[in-house]
């Protein structure tokens, strides 16, 4: 595929003193944020609206999937300090809605999970009123380590399908896509009053009809919210290559059909990414 971008893709540059804060204070608080790791195309503007990602449990991932800037390798040691940290970061920027992920730790006993947990409570005490949305590996499944997370109460709980059921193995080869739609289906069944999201994206040599059905497999499992967004080949080593630059017009369909589904927030386009205007969302909740 000729690796030239179509004009849809390119993007305006930051204001480049804002992002030179949020670093700043990154680097200061010792904390990570996806938006760097992941290197994301849309940090500049994030950034400019004082918006971040923070990625918990250090910067280095034990999975390896095909599409992820991440880096992988042996993780580093969990910091009890890092929810208190990052509460007052984000509450030294101003944040209403904080979005927290985090690398997969599968050489943790719960996987990450209770770490998740802490955080969500350190967000509630140091911001009072606070929008919570986590953004989970899969926990391998297993329930326990879900529920840790679940009775912390994020008021958003999203984890990412990434693509259709027949590309999962090639994509994203230590996860599954059923049980993905499982986390998802456990995190309702355990407390109905929490949103849960989840997104995918576009550009891996899915069809029209594998789309489709990938959105009606998260509505079935209650899936409120979806992001879709067009994948980018982050290096041209060790990536998959984009097989397909998807035409904004499609995106716009896929919109139209999620919102006919039901999902109560679809943003679908190019530069859409989980996190992408996150509390557009949540304002659009809280105005319910
Ligand atoms: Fe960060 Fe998400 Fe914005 Fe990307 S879309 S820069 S990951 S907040
Ligand atoms: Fe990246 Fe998440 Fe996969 Fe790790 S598990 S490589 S952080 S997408």
């Amino acid at each position: 595929m000729n690796s030239r971008l179509p004009d849809w893709l390119k993007k305006r540059v930051p204001s480049p003193e804002t992002v030179a804060l949020v670093e700043r204070m990154m680097r200061e608080s010792h904390l990570h944020t996806v938006c760097e790791s992941a290197r994301c195309p849309n940090l500049g503007e994030c950034w400019s609206k004082k918006t971040a990602t923070f990625m918990i449990l250090g910067d280095i991932c034990t999975r390896n999937c095909g599409f992820c800037a991440i880096k992988v390798g042996r993780p580093l040691q969990v910091d009890p300090e890092e929810p208190r940290r990052l509460a007052e970061t984000a509450k030294a920027m101003g944040l209403k809605h904080v979005v927290v992920t985090s690398v997969a730790r599968d050489d943790l006993p719960d996987e990450g999970a209770g770490h998740f947990a802490n955080t969500i409570r350190a967000l509630r005490e140091v911001i009072p009123g606070v929008i919570v949305e986590v953004l989970t590996p899969d926990f391998k499944g297993k329930v326990w380590c879900i529920r840790q997370v679940v009775e912390a109460k994020p008021d958003i709980y999203n984890h990412n399908i990434e693509t259709v059921e027949r590309l999962s193995p090639m994509v994203r080869p230590q996860a599954k896509y059923r049980r993905t739609l499982e986390v998802l289906r456990t995190v309702k069944r355990l407390d109905p009053s929490i949103h849960t999201k989840s997104g995918l994206m576009l550009g891996l040599g899915e069809t029209h009809e594998e789309v489709v059905q990938t959105l009606r497999d998260l509505r079935e499992v209650g899936v409120s919210a979806v992001t879709i967004g067009q994948y980018l080949r982050p290096t041209t080593t060790r990536h998959l290559p984009v097989v397909e630059y998807v035409h904004p017009d499609r995106f716009a369909e896929y919109e139209r059909i999620g919102k006919e589904m039901g999902f109560l927030f679809v943003a679908s386009a190019p530069f859409v990414r989980s996190s992408y205007n996150a509390q557009a969302f949540s304002e659009q909740l809280l105005a319910e």
